[in-house]
Parts: C-alpha cells; structure tokens; sequence
C-alpha cells in the first residue's frame, strides 16, 4: 500500500527530518512508526498524507507515485486517506454528526447516503447515541473517536494516525487501539506514530523505528 524508496526531507529552514528512507507498508497491513521527538515521524507520515513532499526519493501510494499528484489532484488523493491528528481538529460549533459528515458533504454526496455513511462510522466508534451533542460535551477520548469516525467516514484504503492516545490514559489507549485493529481487520492499511513503545509491545504488530531521521530497526 505504500512504498517509500531513498526519501529525504530536508525542510526550507535546513532541517533534515528524514534521510534514506526505505519502507514498504502491506495492503492490509497494520503498524507502529517509533522513536524519539524529533526523529521524523510526522514527517514520514506528512509525506503520505502529501502534506509535505519529499526532498529526494520517491513515495508510492496504492500503487501510484505521489510525486504525479500536483496541487489541484490532492483533495481527491486525500479522499481515500484517512488522515488522524493528536489535536482532534473538530469543529466545536457543529455536532458530532456534522463533524464526521463534513468529508462527504465537501465531496457532494448525496443526502441519504450521507446520512447512511455517517451514521456507520459513529456505530464503528461507538458514538452513535452522541451524534446531536457537541464535542465540546465529550470526554478526551470521544472526541478522538470522533476524529476516527469522520477519518473513516470515506471508507480510506489507508488510516494514518500521528499520536493518537498522547492525551489519554492507558485504559483509552488500549481503546483506541482496539478500535484500529478492527478498522484493519476490515481491510484497512493503517499506519500509527507514537513514542509510546511500552503500548506498541503489548500489541504486537510490525514496529518501525526511527532514530534521527533514519530506519533504525
Ligand atoms: P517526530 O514526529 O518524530 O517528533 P518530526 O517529523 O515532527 O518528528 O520532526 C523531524 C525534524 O524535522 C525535527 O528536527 C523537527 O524540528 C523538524 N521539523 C518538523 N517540521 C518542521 C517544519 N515545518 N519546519 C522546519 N523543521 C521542521
Ligand atoms: P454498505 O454501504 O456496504 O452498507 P456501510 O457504510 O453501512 O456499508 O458500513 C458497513 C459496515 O462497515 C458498518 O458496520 C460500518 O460501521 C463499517 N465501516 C464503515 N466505514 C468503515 C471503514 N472505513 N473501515 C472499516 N469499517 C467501516
């Protein structure tokens, strides 16, 4: 699903965040992208999400070289990736429906289909009974899920995550973990960031460290 070969960033500022980068993500495939602050793991995940583009090397995604993809093809890129940030991004003057349901509405979907897809994403996260309140009302880690809900919303072939438990406690940790498993198990790659390696070893997936920049295991 995604294939990175010799990728570098350099940022404008002359910041080198990543160098010689070689990783190949499965279809399918769920894994956790470690290492310390600074070591380049929003970077990588900036890179696939063509929120930053590579210096040298190149990024394949589903088959297709992102570096093909010019300004105007990257929202329809990023319909089919799921994007998920530690800050959650919701908008607090709309309702957890509205939030999840925005991806569909920009893309003109039409109402009843909406209304359909939306409402399955909230039952995946387990919101559906929240869906009229504001996410201003929900605990930390409801409003996480429903940054998941409105990432899956457009059934992405991809899930990205960048930290997505640095705000909650264990016990919604593991939550929040279960929750991406299920996603992959229904098909979904999904690619997580986190520095919390002590929750990545009592999962058991693929681990992908970084160290300065660089695959380090
Ligand atoms: P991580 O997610 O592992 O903490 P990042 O990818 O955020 O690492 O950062 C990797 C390196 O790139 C760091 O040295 C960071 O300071 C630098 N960096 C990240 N974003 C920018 C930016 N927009 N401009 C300049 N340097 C940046
Ligand atoms: P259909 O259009 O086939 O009826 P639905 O949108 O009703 O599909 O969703 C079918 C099931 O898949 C629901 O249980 C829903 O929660 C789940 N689902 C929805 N989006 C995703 C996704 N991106 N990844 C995994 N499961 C999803």
């Amino acid at each position: 699903m995604v294939e990175f070969h010799q990728v570098a960033k350099r940022y404008p500022g002359g910041q080198i965040a990543l160098e010689g980068v070689d990783l190949t993500l499965g279809r399918q495939e769920m894994a956790f992208l470690t290492g310390h602050s600074g070591a380049g793991k929003s970077t990588l995940l900036k890179l696939i999400g063509l929120i930053e583009r590579p210096t040298h090397g190149q990024v394949i995604v589903n088959g297709k070289n992102l570096a093909r993809i010019g300004r105007a093809g990257v929202p329809r890129y990023r319909q089919r990736v799921g994007l998920i940030f530690q800050d959650y991004n919701l908008l607090f003057d709309r309702t957890v429906f509205d939030n999840v349901a925005l991806p569909l509405v920009i893309r003109g979907m039409r109402h009843a289909d909406i209304v359909r897809r939306t409402r399955a994403a909230l039952d995946t996260v387990g919101l559906l009974s929240h869906e009229r309140k504001r996410p201003i009302t929900l605990s930390g880690g409801e409003q996480q899920r429903v940054g998941i809900a409105r990432a899956v919303v457009g059934r992405p072939h991809l899930i990205l995550a960048d930290e997505p438990t640095g705000n909650l406690d264990p016990a919604l940790s593991a939550e929040i973990m279960r929750l991406f498993a299920r996603l992959n198990q229904a098909g979904t790659s999904v690619l997580i960031a986190t520095h919390d390696i002590a929750l990545v070893e009592s999962l058991g997936y693929r681990r992908v460290a970084l160290d300065h920049g660089r695959v380090a295991a």
